[in-house]
């Protein structure tokens, strides 16, 4: 219950199913992770995803640990999800800033500059979402898989219990959690 921004009436909140978004820049399902607040008067709704930063970690670190080749919007989302500029990131991978543009477009990484990439990520990431298991070993280890087809179905995420982190984060996504019903 809450009451809403357009009218001043109230809301009712309910938690959804399944809901569809690429609002962080890749496509993704999220299963009962979004919440939809619909006013009793004006019908305006709204969708409010409760613990958006932790979600972010969460899917950043499941894309960490899937063995499958990053592609360009996922390195960019897991670059944003850490928080770190393009110039911040290739002074961790020791490599120019104009390697992190290019790799977003869409060039390929080598497998030895993405497994760094990725336990870079994993090390910064994992705090964050620490409900997921990860080891560094796995990431060291890790055998890359030809990049997931794009017809695929998007990933799906449910919420996970996240701990709360004892020093307070900056939200890592500024869009409005308001969206258009
Ligand atoms: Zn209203």
């Amino acid at each position: 219950m809450g009451n809403c921004k357009q009218c001043g009436g109230m809301t009712r909140r309910l938690s959804m199913g399944q809901f569809e978004t690429d609002r962080m820049g890749i496509p993704l399902v999220l299963v009962e992770s979004v919440d939809q607040e619909t006013c009793d008067s004006c019908g305006a709704r709204a969708h409010i995803i409760p613990d958006m930063a932790g979600l972010v970690a969460a899917v950043a670190m499941s894309l960490v640990l899937a063995p499958y080749k990053l592609n360009g919007r996922e390195i960019r989302f897991l670059r944003k999800a850490a928080g770190w500029s393009s110039k911040e990131l290739a002074d961790r991978l020791d490599v120019a800033a104009e390697s992190i543009t290019r790799w977003e477009k869409g060039q390929a990484v080598g497998d030895s500059m993405e497994r760094v990439l990725r336990m870079k990520l994993g090390g910064e990431l994992h705090p964050r979402a620490p409900a997921i298991d990860y080891d560094p070993e796995d990431v060291l280890n890790m055998k890359i898989q030809p990049m997931r087809p794009a017809n695929l179905e998007p990933r799906r995420f449910r919420r996970v219990l996240v701990k709360i982190p004892k020093q307070p984060m900056e939200p890592l996504w500024t869009e409005p959690t308001l969206v258009a019903a």
